[in-house]
């Protein structure tokens, strides 16, 4: 019976790099039956070790090369900076007709670095799924995790649609919703949608670490409101996002510099009482917020739907 007979959109898949993403579609693939079989390879044998312990892969292989031997699918899983180097090591052992992916959140930069190493008669088809979590490593994957999000596909030039179209499937099967877009585009809406959003989560959190020195422990005891999602996005982990800004230079200095000059001309109104222009741009910002809860992207529950702890 072929893969696509018995509800698998792959025989084999091999994951490269075993941290959130990849633990995450582990664990749908599994849910929804997608792929025969699932390798798996990290670089450390700790992260191995883990893999193998809560049963992350249906196998895990000591090298890239053992993994990727044979897959159908092969999703680079690894910090945006990594890929490339990744590519290089497997490329030589890939099954021909087989398909290389990736989850990593700057796509021009990928492209560049992983594309050249792509053998002859193998399909390359960058992805990036439009979830996550401040959490990191093998044990913090959860099937649900691209459950109604987006999943951005970004084929290169001349890529076969029909691996395109078997990659889109498998993103559905795991929940997700699938759009496809160019590489610059891509860069350029996640600088403002995602980049520069995090820059400002660690440089808010950096400066009321500062605060802290002189108002002792306020910032953390009252914390209950924004801030402590702030804290949140800047306890994400430090390799992915110093790479993403290394990578993603161009588009998020862009936004940067807008956000700078928004920032000004905020300040200017705040010191000079104009309260009509504060109000008018809070009511622009507050539509916003609406149209995000009006597309499904997230709740206006109370404190955005969080459990609370009794
Ligand atoms: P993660 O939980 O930190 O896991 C990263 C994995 O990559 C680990 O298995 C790690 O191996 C391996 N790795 C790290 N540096 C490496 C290197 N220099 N060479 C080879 N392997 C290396 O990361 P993640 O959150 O799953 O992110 C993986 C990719 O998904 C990144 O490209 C990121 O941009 C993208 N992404 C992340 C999110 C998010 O919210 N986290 C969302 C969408 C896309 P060891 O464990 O052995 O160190």
């Amino acid at each position: 019976m072929s893969s696509q007979e018995n509800g698998q959109v792959y025989g084999r898949v091999a994951l490269i790099g075993l941290g959130l993403i990849a633990s995450s579609m582990f664990w749908a693939m599994k849910r929804a039956g997608l792929a025969g079989e699932v390798t798996g390879y990290a670089r450390s044998e700790e992260t191995r070790a883990t893999a193998r312990k809560i049963g992350l892969c249906d196998r895990v292989c000591d090298s890239a090369r053992d993994a990727v031997k044979d897959a159908d699918l092969v999703v680079l899983c690894v910090p945006v900076g990594a890929m490339g180097p990744v590519m290089e090591e497997i490329a030589p052992v890939l099954k021909p007709g087989a398909t290389v992916s990736d989850v990593g959140s700057v796509k021009r930069h990928v492209i560049e670095a992983v594309q050249p190493h792509i053998p002859e008669g193998v399909h390359f088809v960058p992805a990036h799924p439009l979830a996550g979590t401040e959490h990191s490593g093998p044990e913090s994957g959860f099937a649900e995790l691209f459950d109604n999000r987006w999943s951005l596909l970004v084929p290169v030039e001349g890529t076969d649609p029909a691996a395109t179209a078997r990659l889109r499937a498998l993103w559905e099967g795991m929940g997700a919703n699938v759009d496809e877009m160019d590489a610059d585009h891509h860069d350029l809406v996640l600088a403002v949608t995602s980049h520069t959003p995090h820059l400002i989560a660690y440089t808010m959190v950096g400066v009321a670490d500062d605060l802290r020195r002189v108002t002792d422990s306020e910032v953390i005891k009252y914390s209950a409101a924004g801030f402590r999602d702030f804290t949140r996005i800047a306890a994400s982990d430090p390799t992915m996002w110093r790479d993403v800004f290394l990578t993603n230079k161009d588009a998020t200095l862009e936004i940067l510099g807008r956000f700078t000059e928004e920032l000004f001309a905020l300040q200017r109104a705040i010191r000079t009482g104009d309260g009509a222009h504060l109000h008018d741009y809070f009511t622009r910002t507050r539509a916003i917020r609406r149209g995000i809860i009006e597309a499904g992207q997230d709740t206006d529950a109370p404190d955005f739907g969080r459990v609370q702890k009794k």
